[in-house]
């Protein structure tokens, strides 16, 4: 393929598909929305089956700059503190899985993403360039963006996050529902914290109707706090709603006193909340010559930390499968739709799996009374080891 592929969207998930389509010897043209590219301050968790690709990417010392690895993952109970499970992360997961679990804050990974297309001739990265409207053609889509400017290339990539418009010349109009979960995210500046409090470790505290996830980011600068609770409704969807702190504390009042002293040093003036929204696995991802990545094909609830993951690996499997079914250099022929076929076939089962593991986890996580004490028992027992369930994803 001699013409460009067109991205829409500058996310994690287009950014890592640029790389993914240049390292496979593609031209490519990015289309985001915002004028600058900036992420919000919260943390993510990159499990190895995401860090393996962007280290095939050539990222692997950005990362290393960036990234925290934690010692393990711990499950303790909300009330008593008691460690309901641990699971070893660091050189064990390296072992394991064959590559890093990492913990990094969203604008690290934004940024050493960024530079990386900002480097590649083959990449050029359009700012403030909305798509308005995306048109299937004989052979080729259209693009037309807010300022009604028209291009066309022989295969667009929508990585235009939840709120796609690519999505919607695929799938038509169909909107994202409410999953009765509200997430609050807060970050704490480690010298606001008693030394030694927070372990280095992925901690996830399981309660009534409520969970809690702390784990550093930012070269251990800062502790990134999340914490989940259910509502019947919500009306706006945004990273970037601040919600009232007394709200989040009224709602982990009993908690343990550890919880209590991370809650205590969140600042009230970036205490964030939004409601956690999804859909059903899809059954078609791309439509002629479009393809959906990321978000915008599989939003899912992180209850696995896998939604980036998969928009990475996405990226990585698309640019593959294109490269499987590219002609040679004097044809430029690039067989378009047996590569879309194969990406769709290779991706929907897995990425459907993580979709409804993420929403059984949510269950399971917030389960109480009797449930909760036979999940607790069977964590404890080792009858359930949630890292050990975990090869199927991370190794591969
Ligand atoms: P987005 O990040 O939404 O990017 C879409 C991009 O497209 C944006 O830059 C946007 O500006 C641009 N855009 C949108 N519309 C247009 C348009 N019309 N024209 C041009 N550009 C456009 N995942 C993990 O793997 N690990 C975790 O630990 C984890 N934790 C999470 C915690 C919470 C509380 C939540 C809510 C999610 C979490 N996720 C996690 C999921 C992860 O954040 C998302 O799955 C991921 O960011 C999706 O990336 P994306 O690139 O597909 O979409």
């Amino acid at each position: 393929m001699n013409a460009p592929v067109f991205i829409v969207g500058a996310g994690i998930g287009g950014l890592t598909s640029a790389l993914a389509l240049a390292a496979a010897g593609f031209k490519v043209e990015l289309f985001e929305q915002s004028a600058y590219l900036s992420e919000v301050g919260a943390g993510l968790q990159l499990s190895p089956n995401a860090s393996r690709v962007l280290i095939a990417l050539g990222l692997e010392q950005a990362l290393a700059d960036n990234a925290f690895e934690p010692e393990a993952a711990e499950v303790r109970h909300w009330r008593s503190g008691n460690l309901l499970s641990r699971g070893p992360l660091a050189d064990k997961a390296r072992k394991r899985w064959g590559a890093a679990y990492y913990h990094i804050h969203r604008a690290d990974l934004q940024q050493l993403l960024l530079a990386a297309v900002r480097d590649n001739a083959k990449i050029r990265l359009h700012l403030n360039a909305p798509c308005k409207a995306v048109t299937a053609l004989q052979d080729a889509v259209s693009l037309t963006l807010a300022n009604g400017d028209s291009h066309h290339a022989p295969l667009l990539i929508g990585a235009d996050g939840i709120h796609s418009k690519v999505r919607q010349a695929v799938l038509g109009d169909e909107r994202p529902s409410f999953t009765g979960h509200v997430a609050w995210r807060f970050m704490i500046p480690i010298e606001q914290l008693p030394a030694d409090l927070v372990p280095p470790v992925a901690g996830l505290w399981m309660g009534p109707k409520a969970h809690f996830v702390h784990y550093y980011v930012a070269g251990q600068r800062y502790v990134n706090c999340a914490a989940v609770v259910e509502q019947s409704a919500w009306q706006e969807e945004s990273w970037t709603q601040r919600g009232d702190k007394q709200d989040l504390l009224d709602s982990f009042s009993g908690w343990h006193p550890f919880i209590q002293q991370l809650l205590a040093a969140a600042d009230e003036q970036h205490c964030y909340r939004w409601g956690l929204f999804d859909r059903r696995p899809s059954q078609q991802w791309c439509k002629g010559r479009i393809a959906l990545l990321g978000d915008a094909c599989h939003p899912t609830l992180p209850f696995l930390a896998q939604g980036a993951a998969m928009a990475i690996e996405d990226a990585a499997v698309l640019a593959q499968c294109l490269s499987n079914h590219a002609g040679d250099h004097v044809s430029g022929h690039t067989d378009i739709q047996a590569a879309l076929t194969a990406y769709t076939k290779q991706r929907q089962a897995r990425v459907a799996r993580v979709q409804n593991l993420s929403r059984r986890n949510g269950r399971i996580y917030h389960l109480t009374g009797l449930p909760a004490v036979a999940r607790n028992l069977a964590l404890r027992l080792g009858l359930v080891n949630p890292l050990k369930t975990m090869d199927w994803l991370y190794s591969q």
